[in-house]
């Protein structure tokens, strides 16, 4: 069995996706992108984080079309490939149904700049693409439209995509938009927060370059 490495740090994520509340049951799904080969490993649909092996991840192309595995694919292949078709420098993909996500999506609201972390996702806003049921081609194309260069992006009445140069960027993504959107909804059940402007976020986005271990100023 190839990419084993790879196998078992989605067989992780998937467990801290579960863990970290950002998947209730076995909603949510993630792949990683071997884009010199062309090819997804993405995880099997229904199935619990904590009951997958490597061998229950799915080896695919940008086609759908399955390479190796035994297991039924997720039901959102298609919003995966879209995204890796359409993003030429991301490596990983992270789907949830995180709860407070799901509520600024059920409302067709963007996550706004309510906390500078929103940065992360290259972008002020995070948009909500148009509802079009779950596993669907037209709610991956809505999706990748609406998500435009921005890192990440919601879906009406369903969660959050968020995508990154490996498995891990594109995971704490996801939780940091999830603690975005806790404050968004938390603060706006008080009144109106203050959204960073686009000034203030264009710093901050500046800032995130050189932040942490990095070399960059
Ligand atoms: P899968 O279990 O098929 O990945 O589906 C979960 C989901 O979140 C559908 O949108
Ligand atoms: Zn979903």
């Amino acid at each position: 069995m190839k990419y084993i490495e790879e196998r078992n740090q989605l067989i992780e994520y998937g467990r801290k996706m579960s863990q970290d509340s950002l998947s209730p049951g076995t909603s949510g799904n993630l792949s990683i992108f071997l884009r010199e080969e062309k090819l997804l490993l993405i995880s099997p649909s229904g199935m619990d984080y904590f009951n997958i092996e490597p061998e229950d991840l799915v080896l695919m192309d940008l086609d759908g079309k399955i390479i190796e595995g035994k297991r039924k694919p997720s039901c959102e292949w298609q919003l995966h490939t879209n995204f890796y078709k359409a993003k030429a420098d991301i490596g990983a993909l992270v789907h949830t149904h995180s709860l407070n996500c799901a509520c600024l999506a059920a409302m067709r609201m963007p996550i706004e700049a309510v906390h500078y972390v929103i940065g992360d996702a290259n972008t002020n806003k995070v948009m909500c693409s148009p509802y079009y049921r779950f596993g669907t081609e037209k709610l991956a194309r809505a999706a990748v439209e609406t998500c435009g260069r921005a890192k990440a992006v919601l879906l009406a009445n369903h969660g959050l995509v968020t995508c990154g140069k490996d498995l891990e960027a594109a995971y704490s993504l996801a939780k940091n938009l999830e603690y975005v959107a806790e404050i968004q909804v938390k603060t706006m059940s008080m009144g109106r927060p203050y959204i960073l402007n686009k000034k203030e976020m264009d710093q901050v986005i500046q800032g995130f370059k050189g932040y942490g271990q990095g070399t960059e100023e």
